[in-house]
């Protein structure tokens, strides 16, 4: 059983009173630093057959493209593409395969289907383009040229199959859609989250990393995909403007001792940077980096950022653990449900932590992670009520791969 990246302690679940993160326990770092996962970027997590999911968790069966939108465009445009959460450009490649896929599409006689398990690309179709895409991931010999490759083929199916059934803010089907019930907040202004997130976490219902920037803005909380070259560039571009001493990672470093957000923070903010109403210098911005993605997956993404601060700035990447939080996502997680983390609960837990700090105290840090906290219940509510409506359990599967919501 794998453990989670921000590991929580179980607890009963309640379906009508749902618990809220903060409440649980949070076991420290140390017990899964003992035990660091041993899944390497370019075996398993990247394979081919694996990726051919598209809008995951979809709970319905046989979803075809041309179904959802008769007059769907052969391409995504700019505006499509951003309305996912990002302002960044389409990814080149995300649009080459996107291109390709329709019009192999058009000129084979397999139609473009997604739905089952999963929400994943089905039928001849499937068949077809798994052995033309596992053809073309074989052809590159280059490791990252293949993880590129397998993000975007990951983002490009994610794109297709969620077309006009995912609400395009929240990412849950239309008919669920928890966008009214979101209530904006504004991040203190020196703070920006990055999610980097796994390209299998990209339009899922149930992410929470997504609830950060419809709470946030998308310029608080921003969307990194691992492997996608455009985010990651974006990302390193912001970091590398703010330097290496603006940078956290919130994520066990094993290779050097974490530090809690109270050793990292108490003490070492000037009081003109913590209460300067305006900053027009983007070099004064606490960055902080959430993992989204499962354990196993967590492992390559971290190990990716780690190597590429290395190249950028010749040392370890400034990493902080937290000592409260939690997932109430776990009650709601596939199976296994202890191989994903609430993203939001980290959030939320370094806010809390922060505010906890006497120089940080005035800032509001509070308030905002009770506006997570209520997207989170929020979303829960969704993905509840989306569960009991289709007639299926709301409690953990212990041996069934079932979908989610
Ligand atoms: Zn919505």
């Amino acid at each position: 059983m794998s453990k989670t990246m921000f590991t929580s302690a179980a607890t009963s679940f309640r379906v009508f009173n749902i618990l809220k993160c903060s409440k649980y326990t949070f076991l420290r770092t140390t017990t899964y630093m003992a035990a660091p996962p041993s899944t390497t970027v370019y075996s398993g997590a990247l394979s081919i057959d694996s990726s051919a999911d598209a809008s995951p968790s979809s709970g319905d069966h046989g979803r075809y493209i041309n179904e959802a939108r008769p007059t769907s465009p052969i391409t995504i445009s700019l505006q499509e593409w951003q309305a996912w959460g990002t302002d960044s450009p389409l990814p080149t490649q995300v649009a080459e395969i996107v291109e390709e896929m329709i019009v192999s599409e058009t000129e084979s006689d397999a139609q473009m289907k997604f739905g089952g398990l999963g929400g994943k690309l089905k039928g001849d179709f499937k068949t077809q383009e798994d052995k033309k895409h596992r053809a073309k991931y074989r052809a590159l010999d280059d490791s990252e040229q293949k993880l590129h490759f397998f993000s975007a083929r990951q983002i490009a199916c994610r794109l297709l199959g969620s077309r006009g059934y995912l609400c395009q803010k929240c990412w849950l089907p239309l008919e669920d859609c928890m966008c009214l019930s979101v209530v904006p907040c504004s991040l203190w202004h020196r703070m920006r989250f990055w999610l980097y997130m796994h390209p299998k976490d990209f339009l899922r219902q149930n992410n929470t990393g997504k609830l950060l920037w419809q709470v946030f803005g998308i310029n608080s909380a921003t969307l990194c995909i691992y492997g996608i070259a455009e985010h990651e560039e974006i990302m390193w571009k912001a970091f590398m403007h703010s330097g290496r001493n603006n940078v956290w990672c919130l994520y066990p470093n094993k290779n050097a001792p974490t530090k809690s957000v109270e050793d990292s923070f108490n003490g070492n903010m000037s009081t003109s940077f913590l209460h300067e109403q305006h900053s027009t210098n983007s070099s004064e911005i606490m960055n902080f980096i959430l993992i989204d993605g499962t354990w196993s997956n967590s492992a390559a993404m971290f190990r990716r950022l780690k190597e590429r601060a290395d190249l950028v700035w010749g040392e370890d990447l400034p990493c902080i653990s937290l000592t409260t939080g939690v997932s109430a996502m776990h009650k709601l997680r596939p199976q296994p449900s202890w191989d994903r983390t609430c993203t939001a609960a980290a959030a939320i837990g370094l806010l809390d932590e922060l505010h906890l700090i006497s120089e940080f105290e005035s800032l509001g840090l509070n308030k905002q992670a009770e506006a997570v906290e209520n997207s989170v219940d929020v979303l829960l509510a969704s993905l509840t009520g989306r569960r009991l409506r289709m007639g299926r359990s709301i409690t953990r599967r212990l041996r069934h791969h079932d979908d989610i919501c």
